[in-house]
């Protein structure tokens, strides 16, 4: 059977690497990396190389698919209300982020066998060390961050969350990738609480099921 191609782009190698581990868990098979062309290194970068990269994917390469994760840092979180058809928020990161792939793959010709390159995009309330810490600490949610937010109390920072699981706030990239791999895989087992507690990975985990089966 033929493998899947995946290019994946996230704020760190570390969490490419945790990224690369979840999909796979909600994929159900293991699939290939490719290179996205271009680095981005978090918000608005991802944004403003996006486009690029999903045309030379599309062109260049033989990825099936491109999966963006991106923090949501301060911005407005996603919510169900913005997967009404044709709405679209846009102060929103994963609205934006769904609307450049909708531009940048509407007008492109069919290229080495398929129409388009595969949309995954997931969205890291407020960062994606809360994912890590999704099912260690019962205060750390989705839900508990926007109810902060709407008070103008947010109910921890980030540098509390690195803190939190890395033991520091500045970890090396080894440390950072090691525990990122930890914690994708411990979520790999069992999806369900990290699904349910972040919307903004259920809503990767529906684009990625969502894909054709490939081979
Ligand atoms: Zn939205």
């Amino acid at each position: 059977m033929k493998r899947m191609k995946l290019a994946i782009l996230s704020e760190s190698p570390a969490d490419e690497a945790a990224v690369a581990i979840l999909a796979e868990a909600v994929l159900g098979h293991p699939f290939s990396r490719v290179q996205p062309s271009l680095r981005a290194r978090g918000w608005p970068s991802v944004a403003q190389v996006l486009p690029s990269i999903i045309r030379h994917l599309h062109f260049n390469t033989d990825a099936d698919g491109l999966v963006v994760v991106v923090d949501s840092d301060d911005s407005i979180v996603h919510l169900a209300a913005h997967d009404e058809p044709d709405y679209y928020h846009p102060l929103c990161r994963l609205c934006q982020l769904r609307a450049i792939f909708r531009q940048a793959t509407k007008k492109l010709p069919p290229a080495r066998g398929r129409d388009r390159v595969l949309r995954g995009v997931g969205v890291a309330v407020p960062a994606v060390e809360a994912w890590y810490l999704c099912g260690r600490e019962d205060l750390v949610t989705e839900a508990k961050w926007i109810a902060g937010q709407e008070v103008l109390k947010p109910p921890y920072t980030r540098r509390e969350l690195k803190q939190l699981v890395y033991g520091t706030e500045r970890p090396n990239l080894q440390h950072e990738t090691e525990i990122a791999l930890r914690e994708a895989r411990r979520h790999a087992r069992d999806l369900r609480r990290l699904e349910n507690d972040f919307p903004g990975f259920a809503s990767l985990a529906t684009d990625l099921k969502a894909w054709p089966k490939i081979g």
